[in-house]
């Protein structure tokens, strides 16, 4: 009896836990109400008789995005937040730019695997398991690359020309933890006796780093 109660056990995990990405939908569509005063876990529909094509278009990724800022890259989001019929679909798109010599730093997607297309240059993209194992590779146009979700990853362009990739993801909104800003940019900030002692440096360097990364004025 203690068995089958076990066996049972094991079954019902097995089912609840294959769901490692967004929610399913229970209905056809469920278009974003951005100005929907109640708060939901991802957005309220708007009425489905009054979507329109609109909902679920962008040009946003059509155009390469500016790459004159501190890392040399730029996102550009075809998410929820961008396409309002995206809510409750459990994917979304990016398009991602670097300058030569650009770095999209090291950080995760809490909330999403991530499946990359090169469009156009080379890259140098890897990410570190939770054994701390590197898995990296150089990529380049028409090639495909896979960050798996919640896994420190980045893409360097060491090449001489500009690089650009599609990003797809299984969550309509991955969320973005920049490893960097999010331990030496946060406001408040984080403490610079948590920081020394996690990186085993002094206060200036802490210091050195929070200026550098602290967002321009
Ligand atoms: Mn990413």
């Amino acid at each position: 009896m203690a068995a089958v109660f076990a066996l049972f056990l094991v079954a019902l995990a097995t089912v609840f836990g294959s769901s490692a990405a967004d929610p399913d939908m229970l209905q056809d569509i469920c278009v974003a109400d951005y100005a929907a005063g109640v708060k939901v876990n991802g957005f309220v529909c708007k009425d489905a008789a009054n979507a329109t094509a609109e909902d679920f278009f962008s040009a946003g990724l059509a155009k390469p995005g500016l790459t004159n800022n501190t890392f040399g890259s730029l996102v550009t989001a075809a998410n929820v937040q961008k396409i309002p019929g995206l809510n409750t679909l459990g994917v979304s798109l990016a398009r991602i730019d670097y300058a030569p010599g650009g770095i999209n730093p090291p950080h995760t997607h809490p909330r999403a695997t991530e499946i990359v297309y090169v469009l156009e240059g080379v890259l140098d993209v890897g990410f570190i398991t939770t054994a701390n194992k590197l898995i990296s590779k150089t990529i380049q146009k028409g090639e495909v690359f896979v960050f798996p979700k919640g896994l420190v990853h980045f893409q360097n362009n060491n090449g001489k020309g500009p690089a650009s990739v599609i990003a797809g993801f299984n969550s309509q909104l991955q969320g973005t933890v920049n490893i960097a800003l999010t331990l030496f940019a946060a406001t408040p900030e984080v403490p610079d006796h948590v920081l020394t002692k996690t990186f085993m440096v002094g206060t200036k360097m802490v210091d050195k780093i929070k200026s550098r990364l602290a967002p321009k004025a």
